[in-house]
């Protein structure tokens, strides 16, 4: 006689593993199927899987509530927005970090270092936070921009997968007369920065979030792709992230965060690693006589990671000359660099040199604009 069983006659402990593989909307389903699977299915243990797997949120202190809670009230909506996200803010955009925090999502703008201090720290500002109500019912998203205490805002995601940031109390961005004063007279030597400093810090109530995507590791690689603090004379530091195509032919540096010449989300510059070049320290004196000399054209075939570590200065005639630049590097390359007017009026390449000292700095040499810009990596890790 064939040996016939319920699915409910089994053990609640093996009926609780198998709801374990279950999705959040299967799980809901199964809630509403029968008393007992619902019991099982409001297990706590079940939603931290879920919780886990889904999120990789993995501890619920700090939020007084059961993983279930965080799941359906907060992770539901915005669990999704734990990540890397360039954001929309005027030309010069922000790099900006979600993360869970003890009791709250937390989003912050990641901001290049002062100049000319190119491998400092990021320096970090919340943005906003998403937290549950005082009741527990709902969840809250505050903003913290401006001048005052954090203030109402809200997130709404996009068709397109981006995510947008509305300040809904912008009268608290509005800053004290006194208190403009004083930013004015700490940037009285730059406007640039100034104006720099109160778009992405104080001002823009609403932006919009587009996800970031890594760029998987490369073996071999001249250097590793990522992200950089870079300079760019009277703009400051800005953030770039380093890519290359998919057959390891082109690099080129994509600005994260930008200036009113050439904004964020532009081309930085391009390489072609296919044309490495050699230079002595002799004819490096000058940028005028790097554009005299008929640079030596290296074999198609060169292996650009045997390349021997060769001489390094910058040029007299630079403009921007940074002090500590290294006396050797690992390898240089012509490459092209991109400049515009004000507005992104008129953007051109022009051409330059790309000068890798070693896994966590290289360099650009704008030819034309005889200046020479140091890229430093950012060693924070910001993907966990
Ligand atoms: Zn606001």
């Amino acid at each position: 006689m064939p040996l016939c069983f319920e699915i409910t006659d089994l053990p609640p402990e093996i009926i609780t593993h198998i709801l374990s593989f279950l999705s959040h909307r299967d799980l809901t389903n199964v809630c509403l199927s029968c008393k007992m699977f619902r019991d099982v299915a409001l297990q706590d243990c079940i939603w931290q899987q879920r919780c886990r797997e889904d999120f990789n949120f993995t501890n619920n202190e700090g939020w007084n509530a059961s993983y279930k809670d965080v799941y359906a009230k907060v992770l539901h909506r915005f669990g999704q927005t734990v990540g890397l996200w360039q954001a929309e803010m005027s030309h010069y955009g922000a790099l900006v970090h979600v993360q869970f925090d003890e009791g709250r999502i937390i989003g912050r703008q990641c901001m290049a270092p002062v100049a000319p201090h190119v491998s400092d720290a990021l320096r970090v500002k919340t943005l906003f936070t998403i937290q549950f109500t005082q009741d527990q019912e709902d969840v809250e998203i505050f903003c913290h921009k401006g001048f005052s205490d954090p203030h109402k805002g809200c997130l709404e995601w996009k068709e397109d997968g981006s995510l947008l940031f509305r300040c809904t109390e912008v009268e608290h961005h509005q800053h004290p007369e006194g208190k403009q004063r004083t930013i004015c007279s700490v940037f009285n030597k730059s406007k640039l920065l100034l104006m720099k400093f109160l778009v992405t810090t104080q001002l823009g109530c609403n932006y919009r979030m587009s996800r970031l995507a890594r760029s998987p590791r490369r073996s071999p690689a001249v250097i590793q792709p990522g992200f950089f603090k870079g300079t760019y004379g009277g703009h400051g530091i800005e953030i770039i992230q380093l890519k290359y195509d998919a057959n390891g032919k082109i690099v080129q540096g994509i600005k994260i965060t930008g200036d009113p010449n050439v904004p964020a989300t532009k081309i930085s510059f391009e390489v072609d690693l296919s044309q490495p070049i050699i230079l002595t320290s002799e004819q490096q004196g000058t940028v005028a006589l790097i554009e005299q000399i008929d640079i030596p054209e290296l074999p198609p075939d060169t292996d650009i990671q045997r390349l021997p570590p060769q001489a390094f200065i910058v040029p007299d005639d630079c403009i921007d000359r940074f002090q500590n630049a290294p006396r050797t590097c690992r390898a240089r390359f012509h490459a092209k660099g991109q400049i515009a007017g004000h507005g992104f009026s008129d953007p051109s390449f022009t051409v330059g040199h790309w000068v890798v000292f070693d896994e966590n700095m290289f360099g650009f040499l704008w030819l034309k604009l005889r200046s020479f810009s140091v890229y430093s990596r950012v060693l924070e890790d910001l993907w966990s």
